[in-house]
This record gives C-alpha cells, structure tokens and sequence, in this order.
C-alpha cells in the first residue's frame, strides 16, 4: 500500500470553492501501516460560520428551494452514478484512513450509490396528505426542509454514513455541512467533489474537516443550523443533545451498542457460528452493531464456542490491500490501546482467553494497529467487557438457562441497538424479538441490512430513525394547513 505525504494540508469545500487552512491541521495516519497518508485541515470558527451561511443562503434560493422532486431525484441518480463511477478512488480513501479490508470498502462504495438512488426514488415518490376534515375546510399536511442540517459522522464506516444523511437531507430539500470525522475525513471531501459535479448548487453540500471538541462544536452551536443529524458514540451523542436542547433544535443521534446475540439449544450452530464471526469480527468489530454479547443456551455452549473459537483462530488478519485478508488493523493507534485496555481488565476480572487476547506476530503487520480476533469466557454480565462498548475484535460469551434466564441478561444494558436470536422454534422467536429492548432484531440471521428499513436504537443507542421512507420524513418538518371551503370567506 502506498501512502504520500501531502505538501499542504487536504482543503474542504464551503460555497463550492475548495479552501485550505495551512496554520491549522492534522496528520491522516493508515493504520495498517503506521504511516502519515497526508495532512487534513482544520476548519476554524470562521470556516465553519462561512459553511453555514453559504448553506443557509442556498438553501433559500429559489434555484434549490422550489426545485421540483422529479428533478431533484434526477440531481441525486447523477451524484449515485458518480459515486458507483468513482467507488474505487472512495474505497480506496476509505481503506487508507481506517483500515478496512478492500472488499468491504468496495461493497460500502457501492452501497453508497445505491442509498442515493434510493433517496432519489423516495424524493420523487413521497407525497403530502389531505387529512379527514371537521368542517368546511380542506386540511392538508406538507412537509418542509429545516434549512441547514449539520451532519456528523464517524470513522467507522464513513461511505455508507455520509450517504445515509446526506441523500436524504438533500432530498428533503435541505442545505448540509457534513463534518467528517477527523480519522476519516477524504470520502466526504470526495462525495462533495461529485455532487459538485453533478450539478448539486453551489453551498448546497459544503464539508468541512476538523477535531470534533472544535471543528464539530462549533457546528452544532452555530445559530444557523436548524437540525443535527449525528453518528457516533454516546458520550458525544449525549454532549451534542444538550447543545441541541439548549437551542431547541431537533437532534437525529445514531450512538453506539453493546448488542446481545442469542443462540438456543435448537439452533442450527454451524450458521449461528458463522453469522456470530461476521457480527462482531467484520471490520474488526468496529461496528455499532457488533454482535459483542454473546448469549448461549447451556446444553450447546461448549460445542458452540468450540466452534467458534476454531474458527476465530482461523480468521486471516492481514493487510486490507492484500488478498485474502479477512480482518484489517483496528482504526487508529488509539482505538486498538483501547481494545488492549479491555481485555486487561477481562482478565484482572476472572474472564478466560479462549482465543486471541494479543496483537498479531506476522512481521509485516508489527507497524500497524492490529490485534486478533478474541473471544472471552468466564465473566458475568456485570464484568466491564460485557456492559460497555469495546467496539473491537472482542467476543464475550456467557450461558444463559432459559428464556426468563436470557431476557433478563440481554435487556440488562444501557444500550439498545440491535439483537439477534438463534432457535428453530417460530414462537421463540418471536416471543424474544419482541422482549429484547432494541431497534433492530435479526431472526435466523445477523447483520442483514438495508436502506429500506428504519434502522436507530433503543435507550442510549440513540434517538430517531434514519433510512427507509422515515429517513426522509427525519430531515423535514410538517406543516398543518387549512384552507376554508366557505365561498362567504372570499370577499
Ligand atoms: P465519536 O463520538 O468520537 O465521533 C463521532 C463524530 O463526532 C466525529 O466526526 C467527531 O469529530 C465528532 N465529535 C466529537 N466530539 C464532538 C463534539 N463535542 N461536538 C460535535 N462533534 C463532535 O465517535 P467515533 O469514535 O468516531 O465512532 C465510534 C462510535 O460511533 C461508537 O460508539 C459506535 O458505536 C458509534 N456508531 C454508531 C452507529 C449507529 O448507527 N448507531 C454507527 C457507527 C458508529
């Protein structure tokens, strides 16, 4: 993989002209190798009040404003086809910044695509209503845009992210300052260069790189953004929901999890054993929907982990550039100081090894952040690993008794995203998937998803819901309107 170092710092874009911050910037790192990629501007109070207005004042304009949906949809197929033309360079920038393995940067390229060709339908398609009147009136309900929506994301899965709030805000006929997150901050810089050049207006999407407690900040109090749409973890979601309440702003906060998968005894293991690798070892776990708890009915937990961490100890962590690598580098440095930190503390509170538990000994991985994929034992539902999120190559499995037994364990968290249930039994299944207490359940399967499907957590994993039809419906706000039917009213 190669990697160059920039001479001036990467520009962001406000007002469709591409501006630089040479006083103020940050080194991009690859994890996989350790190496510095570039350097990333900051964008200071100044840039980010410019983002805003420019956002605000095209967002007004009769141009973007009274844009009819059929071509606005038409607007959002072509920023799709330039996205599915350049997936390669965005799988490439996403690949370099956090370390995903090639073939799951290349699947979010083009997942991307099609989450703008969804929004694209969904614009021309979404109607307003006529409501049943109480008199002689006619009541409608329309649907109108904030105005400026600050989008923030994180480095976790920066393609599908972006696309997800982007299309459809804009569908929604709003202006946006996305702010990347400062790991992963190219793909946006390159998403706003192909609505450019699609033909998006000038200030419709500006993007502005930074650190979070500045950059991000400043974003979220700036009076001129009218509604927050935020990924990332609960202790930013809870910073940026005061900020929000404060102005009386309405917040989109998708946070993080701490997500309970359920095999029972009648389950098929073989899948179950599958489905459990790709849920929490796919992008080295740094998924918010990682399957992290693992709960298995007594009478199949030895055979079941068996298989797993047989399977674990077989997963190939290599370069994500190369072949036939299955799990890259943790994102950062500091994220895999994290993952170190909890397995330490697995360990000082009783959990067992079964696999991994360390860094790779391979020579060429020694200078990137990799650690291999692990799977803990032997700890109690009250242990650190198993309440709060690692959001790394970490497995925690505990048995559980029986369905009183499993609820109570998997509901027994602050956090509320996803769930998966294994069992071949149709009334099991569905008697658990309405106990657990979170957004999205998988029966039978897990880590199925798509842009169709309202996707946002329960309790601390978050408020409001993004994708499907509701996901347009998010960036809008709806206006009553009555017109009275009364002939004696007009003159
Ligand atoms: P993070 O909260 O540290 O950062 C996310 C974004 O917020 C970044 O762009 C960052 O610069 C910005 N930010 C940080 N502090 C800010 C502040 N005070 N004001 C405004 N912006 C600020 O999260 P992360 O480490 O980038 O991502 C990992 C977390 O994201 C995990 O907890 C994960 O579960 C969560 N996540 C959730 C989902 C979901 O859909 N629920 C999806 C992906 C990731």
């Amino acid at each position: 993989m190669s990697s160059q170092l920039a001479a001036t710092p990467k520009a962001f874009l406000i007002n469709g002209e591409w501006i630089t911050n040479p006083g103020d910037s940050f080194d991009s790192v690859n994890p996989a190798t350790g190496e510095v990629n570039y350097l990333v501007s900051c964008a200071n109070r100044e840039h980010v009040n410019a983002a805003v207005t420019s956002a605000a004042t095209a967002a007004a304009r009769s141009e973007w404003r009274d844009m009819l949906p059929h071509v606005r949809a038409l607007l959002l197929n072509k920023i799709a086809a330039g996205i599915a033309a350049r997936a390669d360079e965005l799988a490439r920038l996403q690949m370099l910044e956090n370390g995903k393995v090639w073939s799951e940067c290349k699947a979010q390229a083009a997942s991307a695509a099609a989450t703008f060709r969804y929004f694209a339908a969904a614009c021309e398609t979404l109607g307003a209503e006529v409501t049943p009147s109480r008199g002689n009136y006619l009541s409608m309900t329309a649907y109108e845009p904030y105005g400026v929506v600050a989008a923030i994301t994180p480095w976790n899965s920066p393609l599908t992210m972006e696309a997800q709030k982007v299309a459809p805000a804009l569908a929604a006929g709003n202006a946006v300052v996305l702010k990347p997150s400062e790991v992963t901050p190219s793909a946006a810089l390159l998403l706003g260069e192909i609505a450019l050049e699609a033909g998006l207006p000038s200030g419709i999407l500006n993007v502005v790189t930074g650190l979070g407690a500045t950059t991000g900040k400043w974003l979220v109090e700036h009076p001129g953004v009218r509604m927050v749409s935020f990924t990332g973890g609960t202790s930013t979601g809870r910073t940026i929901g005061m900020i929000a309440a404060e102005r009386l702003i309405p917040v989109a906060l998708e946070l993080g999890g701490k997500s309970p998968h359920i095999v029972f005894d009648d389950a098929n293991l073989e899948a179950a054993a599958e489905n459990i690798m790709g849920g929490i070892f796919e992008g080295s776990g740094q998924s918010c929907v990682a399957g992290s708890r693992l709960f298995v009915q007594r009478g199949v937990y030895d055979k079941l982990v068996a298989l797993l961490v047989d399977r674990a100890s077989r997963i190939r962590v290599g370069l994500p550039d190369v072949e036939g690598s299955e799990m890259g580098p943790l994102a950062s440095f500091a994220q895999r100081k994290r993952v170190e930190h909890y397995v330490e503390s697995a360990r000082a509170e009783g959990g067992q090894i079964l696999v991994g538990g360390k860094r790779p000994v391979a020579p060429e991985l020694q200078n990137g952040a990799y650690y291999l994929p692990t799977i803990i034992g032997g700890l109690s539902n009250k242990a650190t690993c198993v309440r709060e999120e690692i959001f790394g190559p970490v497995l925690c499995v505990l048995p559980f008794d029986d369905e009183s037994d499993l609820i109570a364990q998997a509901n027994d968290s602050v956090y509320g995203l996803a769930g998966g249930v294994w069992t071949a039994n149709y009334q099991k299944a569905w008697r658990v998937a309405r106990a657990l207490q979170t957004g999205l359940v998988w029966i039978n399967t897990y880590k199925q998803l798509s842009i169709s499907t309202p996707f946002g957590g329960f309790k601390e994993s978050g408020i409001g819901r993004e994708k499907g039809l509701s996901g347009v419906r998010l960036y809008q706000q709806s206006k009553g309107i009555y017109w009275s039917m009364d002939a004696n009213n007009l003159a």
